[in-house]
């Protein structure tokens, strides 16, 4: 059975790129029928960020990415908790179990003699060729290693890695990726000062015990790869480790380098789902939601990121990128994070959206600026304007005079549109709207465009002229729909304001 698991540490915001990695992750599970989990990587308690795990939960309900098991799963499941720091005991066995079969080993180096080390020897690594000249299990007398532990000092557990090997990573994505075994130091597994594991031995023992299939994240964790492999082969679990797929980065715009969680203040958009306010700076980070936002527009801009469907298509709702996705589709290179494009995607949603569910967004702005409007009417606007407008929010700027009448007229159209004739024809055109019974945009087109006919006036000269006294700027839907829904007496009001 497929189960994958999305197990972000709570250090912060979950940047785009970690919900793009949760998004590839379900999209797999759903795909085949699996399961996707939640938890909650808490072992690095200088890094815990109080607020982090909810605004983790609350960015993956909103964008409709869907947990079976884990955190934010009401019915948790067989395997909890589900949040590392709560599996402290879970941990200890295993590490004793290395230790036991001495395949890791009790290291008493503090900082500063680590320090030491590394500005005496130059590329000083923890490894093969040190380990004998440190303070450890291998070099010290057993009595020595256990009176120092009950003298309360402090130790951590080292993973002990034989040198000069090939280690083969098998990557979904990449294919074989060799690494030396020699290049990779004796990676820290636990700390005695918090008597809890690092993130690789936490993240290892999680995965098996979880039943994990396969391993979907970031290619930020291939360099972690090969370590884990050989974590599985100690632990013994090789015939049931599972398979890895290491994700392309996203790149910032121009390509240049990583898409930092900084990128997105100095480039001027969100690069956070949500509205983060970090409770240490009290600095507040924008999100996709609080932009205008649908969370399909992200889900469909996120799924393109790194992956294809082979078609033409680009847009998807999450039913068929779940259909169509497929690891071996995903690319090997870095994907550029084009913001543009992401508007984009928010403006094809606006449109496919129905006329009511925007109407219903649309009537809540209206009424925080204190302007109360008939659902219908509402409806009516966002049909003629939504196709100028990515978000919902900037619907108000193609639509305020529909609710407020221009104070003040565009000065450039004045000068080129507003004629000496023009007072005289706007008054006429008053009298002529007078006289229209049946106010629909057809039937005032039909008897406008008769006059202007009759009176061999400039039709483009008139017809500008009228917008300006309607809209205040040269901009707008088309003229009789307007008039329409202003209806004859606000459409009169207006002409007669302006010709004063
Ligand atoms: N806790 C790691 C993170 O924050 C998880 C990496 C992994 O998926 O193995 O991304």
């Amino acid at each position: 059975k497929v189960r994958v698991r999305f197990a972000p540490s709570p250090t912060g915001a979950l940047h785009i790129g970690g919900v793009r990695t949760a998004l590839y992750n379900y999209l797999f599970a759903k795909k085949h029928g699996g399961d996707m989990l939640l938890r909650i990587e808490d072992t690095d308690s200088a890094r815990f960020v109080p607020g982090a795990e909810d605004y983790i939960i609350e960015s993956l309900n909103w964008l409709g990415i869907g947990i079976d098991e884990g955190i934010g799963c009401n019915a948790q499941g067989p395997h909890a908790p589900y949040r590392q720091s709560e599996r402290k005991a879970i941990y200890r066995k295993y590490v004793e179990q290395l230790l036991s079969a001495g395949l890791a080993y009790i290291a008493f180096d503090t900082p500063a003699e680590l320090d030491a080390k590394r500005s005496e020897i130059s590329n000083f690594q923890y490894d093969a060729s040190t380990r004998g000249m440190m303070t450890n299990s291998l070099t010290l007398s057993a009595t020595e290693v256990q009176s120092r532990i009950e003298n309360g000092d402090q130790y951590v557990v080292r993973i002990k890695i034989e040198p000069n090997e090939d280690i083969k990573v098998q990557d979904l994505i990449r294919g074989e990726v060799v690494i030396n075994s020699s290049i990779i130091d004796d990676k820290v597994l636990f700390k005695s000062s918090d008597e809890l594991p690092t993130y690789h031995m936490a993240n290892v023992v999680d995965d098996y015990l979880m039943e994990i299939s396969h391993v979907i994240r970031g290619e930020e964790w291939l360099p972690s790869a090969p370590l884990h492999v050989l974590l599985y082969r100690y632990l013994g679990w090789t015939d049931v480790m599972p398979q890895f797929a290491h994700l392309p980065l996203l790149l910032k715009p121009d390509g240049n380098g990583k898409l930092s969680k900084r990128d997105g203040d100095r480039l001027g958009f969100p690069v956070f789902p949500l509205n983060w306010k970090d409770p240490k700076t009290g600095e507040t980070s924008s999100g996709y939601r609080e932009a205008g936002y649908f969370p399909e527009a992200v889900v469909n801009f996120l799924s393109l990121l790194g992956w294809n469907s082979g078609t033409e298509q680009e847009i998807f709702s999450m039913k068929e990128l779940i259909d169509q996705f497929s690891l071996d589709r995903v690319s090997k290179s870095g994907a550029k994070f084009d913001y543009e494009k992401g508007k984009w995607f928010n403006h094809k949603y606006l449109q496919l959206k129905s006329n009511d569910e925007i109407a219903d967004i649309y009537q809540n702005i209206l009424k925080e600026k204190g302007i109360s409007v008939a659902l219908d009417k509402v409806v009516k606007i966002v049909s003629l304007v939504k196709e100028r407008a990515n978000f919902v929010t900037e619907l108000w700027n193609q639509s305020s005079f529909f609710f407020v009448a221009p104070v003040e007229y565009d000065a450039k159209t004045i000068q080129k549109r507003w004629k000496a004739e023009t007072p005289a024809q706007m008054t006429e055109l008053v009298s002529v709207l007078k006289a229209i019974s049946e106010f629909t945009p057809e039937e005032t087109e039909r008897i406008v465009k008769d006059w202007i006919t009759e009176k061999e006036y400039n039709l483009g000269g008139v017809m500008n002229a009228f917008r300006l006294s309607i809209v205040g700027e040269p901009k707008g839907p088309h003229m009789f729909d307007i008039i329409a829904l202003l209806g004859k007496d606000e459409t009169i009001a207006r002409l007669e304001r302006a010709v004063n």
